[in-house]
């Protein structure tokens, strides 16, 4: 492992400032970002500590929302009230995670911005354009059951493994940044990227910023939510493939909805053709399938994966159907 210096940041400011420096990364639950240090796939130079900045807690805005400070812990956001009421697919999501430990650690800022776990990215001895740009993309022609089905290009199918994003993703989450210019936000969907030709940025966060906050707007029907994940092991894995929803019903007749799907693609994936293709639509299994083939219509998997397009559909359309409830 190469060597690093480690400073612990008293300030936002004073983080900022050292993370202006190339080769400079902040630490926070160091849950992914210590085991990609020992693979040597991250070799920073410094890692400043973030962990004792004040980010704020979990704070509920004016329009029904909530402020989430990048600080707080995954065990935390998802034992929360107004989490487990106004937006249980959020709660389900966390705890569908890692384990109770990871969980206590891991934080709201370092789980948005976890990487892949495509093998190849995470074996130093093999090419990945991701890591190493240029080298090719082994994971095409080789290991790829795990990876991604939507939006991937010629030189990266990784996906993004985390569960807590595509809840954030279907409930169109503000991601709060700090920057040595000021603070800016992202809306989650125009955070995170599509691999295209320069597949080594998963996001679109500035170098050197800072996630202070994440903010999720109001959303009436929120209570009415879930998240499923399909993985290969009960617990203690990373999805195959997952999908977060809110369903809003009246008269049988869907008002509508949110549905973002994970395990599928390098970014937490909304599923906006299955959305516009369900408002104003029967509650029946087939509006439900319908809109599950719309979606994933686009799919391009490769032969290992192919699985994912028919798991997608049940997944999406189970899900529905237990938020339809008795409107069926
Ligand atoms: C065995 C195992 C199983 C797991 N299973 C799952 C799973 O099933 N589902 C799932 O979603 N996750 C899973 N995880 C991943 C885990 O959720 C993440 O490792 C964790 O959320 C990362 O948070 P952290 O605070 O530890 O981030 P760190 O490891 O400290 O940082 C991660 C990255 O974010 C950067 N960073 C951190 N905070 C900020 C900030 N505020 N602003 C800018 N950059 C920042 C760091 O520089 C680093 O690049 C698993 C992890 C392990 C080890």
């Amino acid at each position: 492992m190469k060597t690093f210096e480690y400073e612990r940041a008293t300030s936002v400011r004073s983080a900022l400032t050292s993370l202006g420096t190339p080769g400079t990364k902040p630490l926070a639950g160091g849950t992914n970002l210590v085991d990609l240090l020992k693979l040597g796939v991250e070799r920073p130079d410094l890692l400043v500590d973030i962990n004792r900045l004040d980010f704020g807690g979990i704070e509920p805005t004016d329009d029904g929302g909530l402020l989430i400070g990048a600080g707080v812990r995954n065990s935390d956001l998802a034992a929360d009230l107004l989490v487990r009421t106004r937006f249980p697919l959020l709660a389900k999501a966390l705890l569908s995670a890692a384990s109770g430990q990871l969980r206590n650690m891991a934080s709201t800022g370092g789980n948005l911005l976890q990487r892949t776990r495509c093998t190849y990215f995470m074996d130093t001895t093999k090419p990945c354009n991701k890591r190493d740009p240029g080298s090719g993309c082994p994971a095409i022609p080789g290991a790829s059951r795990e990876l991604g089905i939507l939006g991937v290009s010629n030189d990266c199918i990784a996906t993004h493994p985390g569960d807590m994003a595509v809840a954030l993703t279907a409930l169109g989450a503000i991601i709060h940044v700090d920057t040595l210019d000021g603070p800016t936000s992202f809306e989650i969907g125009e955070f995170y990227r599509l691999p295209g030709a320069d597949p080594t940025r998963d996001t679109n966060l500035p170098a050197g910023a800072l996630i202070t906050a994440v903010e999720i707007p109001g959303l009436p029907f929120g209570a009415v939510s879930t998240y499923r994940k399909a993985r290969d092991r009960a617990s203690y894995a990373f999805g195959l493939v997952t999908v977060a929803a809110a369903l809003d019903v009246e008269d049988g007749i869907v008002r509508d909805v949110r549905i973002a799907l994970g395990g599928v693609s390098h970014k937490p994936w909304r599923a906006s053709i299955a959305e516009e293709s369900l408002r104003g639509k029967l509650v029946t299994a087939r509006s439900f399938e319908a809109a599950a083939d719309a979606e994933l219509a686009a799919a391009t998997p490769t032969e290992q994966n192919a699985f994912k397009v028919a798991l997608a559909k049940r997944m999406l359309v189970g899900t529905l159907h237990e938020l339809a409830g008795g409107h069926e």
